[in-house]
């Protein structure tokens, strides 16, 4: 099994930037992140690498915690700007989520 699948990345360009792809899940994010837990936002960068599609469509109501006070995206070594991302699959659950 391959660790990255590019497809779905590039799925959601249309939604997003392209720098999921970035981000080397260092973790930083997921630390300074002061509204939720369980690995936010870094996970759901992890599955999109992995192009677990269906994760972000199961767990899609954990995207609607995030308020954008952009402090991951401030503090990503990467410039992976995951603020940014979170606000793309958003848009992607919405035009996605009745296809399921
Ligand atoms: S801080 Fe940046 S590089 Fe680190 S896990 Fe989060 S998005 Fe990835
Ligand atoms: S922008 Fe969202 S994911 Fe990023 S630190 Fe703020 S609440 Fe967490």
């Amino acid at each position: 099994m391959s660790l990255v699948n590019l497809d779905f990345a590039e799925e959601l360009k249309e939604y997003s930037g392209d720098t999921a792809l970035e981000c080397f899940n260092c973790g930083t994010c997921a630390a300074i992140c002061p509204l939720v837990n369980d690995n936010f936002p870094r996970r759901m960068i992890r599955y999109i690498q992995v192009g677990a599609r269906e994760k972000i469509l199961e767990n899609s109501d954990e995207l609607w915690r995030c308020l954008h006070c952009g402090l991951c995206t401030h503090t990503c070594p990467r410039e992976a700007d995951p603020g940014e991302i979170i606000l793309g699959l958003k848009r992607f659950v919405l035009a996605n989520w009745r296809k399921s």
